[in-house]
C-alpha cells in the first residue's frame, strides 16, 4: 500500500513538471513589439531598395514584424524548425500583405522572403498563440487598427523632408491612438537622424495594444527628418 502512494505521488510529481516545462516551452516570451517601418527612410539610406514586380509600394507605414518579446528586454528568435513559413497558409492574405506588408529590400520581387524571414525568427516564438495563418492576419488586423500616417498628418506631422521633434510624433501617435510608440531612427545617406520604424506593444494573447513593458535602446536626437516616398 505505502509503495502505491509512493508511486502514485512520485507521477503526480513528474506530470506536474512536465506540465510546467510544457508551458514555458510554449511561451517564452511576455509581450509582442509590432513594428512599421517608413518606406522613405528605409529606401533612401545607402542600403539600396527595389521594389516588388508589382510596383512602388504606397506612401504609408507598412509592416515589419510582430515580435514577441521578454519583459527584460530579451527576446526569443527562431524557435522552432520544424515549422518553416509555408506560403500555400496565408494564399488568402497575400494581396493584402502585398499592400500592407511589403518588401523594399534588394533583390526582390515579391514579398515571400521578408515574411518568410519573419514568421521563421519571430512568428515560430509565439506558436503557442498564433499559428501561422494567425500570426499574419493579426499582424495586419492590427495595422488597421491605427492609423500611424493619418495620424501623423491631423497633427501636421507630414512625409515632405522637414524636421519634427520627436516629443511632437509621439504625442500625436499617443493621441490618437491611446498608446506610447517608441521611435527608431536611421540615417539618410547624408547622415541626418530621421523616423525609420514605430513600435507598439501588444498583449501575449495578441488581443489587442498595450502600453509596452519595456522600450528597446537607441536614441534619435530631438528633431528627426520625415522624408517623403
Ligand atoms: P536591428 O539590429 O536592425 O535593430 O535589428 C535587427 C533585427 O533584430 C530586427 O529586424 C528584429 O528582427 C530583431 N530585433 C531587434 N530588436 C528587437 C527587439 O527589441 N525585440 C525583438 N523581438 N526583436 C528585435
Ligand atoms: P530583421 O531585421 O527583421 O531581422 O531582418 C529583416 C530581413 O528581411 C533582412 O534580411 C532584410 O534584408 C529582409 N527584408 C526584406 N524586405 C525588407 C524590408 O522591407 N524591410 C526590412 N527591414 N527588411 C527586409
Amino acid at each position: 500500500m505505502k509503495m502505491q502512494s509512493n508511486n502514485v505521488l512520485l507521477l503526480i510529481k513528474l506530470l506536474t513538471l512536465n506540465s510546467l516545462l510544457v508551458l514555458s516551452a510554449s511561451q517564452d516570451f511576455d509581450f509582442f513589439y509590432f513594428v512599421q517601418q517608413w518606406p522613405g527612410s528605409y529606401c533612401d539610406t545607402k542600403q539600396g531598395c527595389c521594389y516588388p514586380s508589382t510596383g512602388k509600394p504606397e506612401s504609408d507605414f507598412g509592416i515589419h514584424g510582430l515580435w514577441p518579446n521578454r519583459n527584460d528586454g530579451s527576446y526569443p528568435s527562431n524557435c522552432d524548425s520544424s515549422s518553416p513559413f509555408d506560403a500555400s497558409k496565408i494564399s488568402d492574405l497575400t494581396n493584402q500583405m502585398r499592400s500592407d506588408w511589403p518588401t523594399l529590400s534588394c533583390p526582390s520581387n515579391n514579398g515571400l522572403t521578408f515574411w518568410g524571414h519573419e514568421w521563421d525568427k519571430h512568428g515560430t516564438c509565439s506558436e503557442s498563440v498564433l499559428n501561422q495563418h494567425a500570426y499574419f492576419a493579426t499582424a495586419l488586423s492590427l495595422k488597421n487598427e491605427i492609423n500611424l500616417l493619418q495620424a501623423l498628418q491631423r497633427a501636421g506631422i507630414q512625409p515632405n523632408g522637414q524636421k519634427y521633434s520627436i516629443g511632437d510624433i509621439k504625442s500625436a501617435i499617443k493621441g490618437a491612438s491611446g498608446y506610447t510608440p517608441w521611435i527608431e531612427c536611421n540615417n539618410d545617406s547624408s547622415g541626418n537622424s530621421q523616423l525609420y520604424q514605430i513600435y507598439l506593444c501588444v498583449d501575449s494573447s495578441a488581443s489587442g495594444f498595450i502600453e509596452c513593458p519595456v522600450f528597446p535602446n537607441g536614441s534619435c536626437g530631438s528633431s528627426i527628418e520625415f522624408p517623403s516616398f
